[in-house]
């Protein structure tokens, strides 16, 4: 895997070239199934109507599926879809052999329930890991289908920091698809876990007892240095765009990455940290889905 980089103040998580090697690593395991059990994992994606960052991450989440050696199946759906519609096509992936992973792009329109077409994906299927079933797994320690956001947090800090037993992390978001089952994880580690949200009192106090904090809020820089204890790692989920003077528009994340630069142990970038994970760990969880529906050995 990819070593740190070293900056002025804190190291540099790589996430960029730690999904690549997850990738090529995923790839290597693929070429692998297909030899030993003439077997091509497939990832069905489906996507309902043109949000322009839906359709950038729908095409890049095939062009990664095709270049892991796997089969990608795309869905595309006009924005007037109803629900029957869409759970009809859920049904038809559930049951086709061809497809081991199933991966509906959120937002939905509002004609349709986001809850009901999640609830209706078999949980053996469900690559996103955000069936409830497979939410229940994690809580209660059953193997499962993990969402690929947080497990891709999870990879990076036990990559730099190691044994991640007894330390206090504090998780900032408490969503459904990052925030809890991120602190699901940690706990799996052995962490001290503090979840804060938008009720927490005296946010930067909460975060300055944190030797790892997770900022998953959707708030542009809003974790700045004197909310960081020296030395903590740093893992910034959040994907802001904001504006620049030239009228154009940039990403940061949700933690002001210069200013805790100064002071943080290691800090993931955006882009290149959380962001390039959640693809590679997508491809991760559909090779491991398609060992485990056939109770095939997952390749070494
Ligand atoms: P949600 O909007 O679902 O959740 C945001 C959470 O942040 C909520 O729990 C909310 O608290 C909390 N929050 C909001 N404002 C504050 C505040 N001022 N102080 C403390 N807590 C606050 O967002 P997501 O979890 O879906 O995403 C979070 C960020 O991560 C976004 O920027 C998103 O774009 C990014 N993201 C990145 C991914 C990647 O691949 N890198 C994948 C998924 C998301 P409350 O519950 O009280 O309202």
């Amino acid at each position: 895997m990819t070593d740190s980089t070293n900056t002025p103040g804190a190291t540099l998580i790589d996430g960029k070239a730690f999904a690549a090697t997850l990738r090529a690593e995923v790839a290597r395991k693929a070429a692998i199934l297909k030899q030993r059990d003439n077997l091509v994992p497939g990832l069905a994606v489906v996507l309902v109507g043109h949000d322009p960052a839906s359709e950038v991450y729908v095409r890049n989440k095939g062009k990664l599926t095709l270049e892991a050696g796997m089969h990608s199946f795309e869905h595309r759906l006009p924005d007037t879809t109803g629900q029957e519609e869409l759970l009809a096509l859920v049904q038809r992936l559930n049951e086709d052999p061809a497809v081991d992973g199933i991966l509906v792009q959120l937002p939905l329109p509002d004609q349709i329930d986001t809850d009901a077409v999640l609830a209706a994906i078999d949980p053996d299927k469900d690559v996103d890991g955000f069936h409830v079933v497979n939410a229940g797994r994690l809580a209660t320690g059953l193997p499962g289908m993990v969402p690929c956001t947080p497990l891709g947090c999870l990879m990076l800090l036990k990559h730099y920091v190691g044994d991640l037993s007894g330390l206090n992390a504090v998780v900032v978001g408490r969503s459904n698809i990052v925030g809890k089952p991120m602190a699901q994880l940690l706990l799996r580690e052995s962490c001290t876990v503090t979840i804060a949200h938008s009720r927490t009192r005296d946010l930067p106090a909460v975060c300055r007892n944190a030797d790892i904090l997770v900022a998953a809020v959707g708030r542009p820089q809003m974790v700045k240095a004197d909310w960081v204890k020296p030395g903590a790692t740093v893992i910034d989920v959040g994907i802001n765009r904001i504006p620049k003077e030239d009228g154009k528009t940039r990403l940061v994340g949700d933690v002001d990455f210069d200013d805790v630069s100064r002071v943080a142990g290691a800090i993931t970038p955006v882009p290149g940290g959380v962001g390039p994970m959640t693809i590679a760990c997508l491809l991760n969880n559909t090779l491991e889905a398609a060992c485990l529906r056939r109770g095939l050995a997952l390749p070494e």
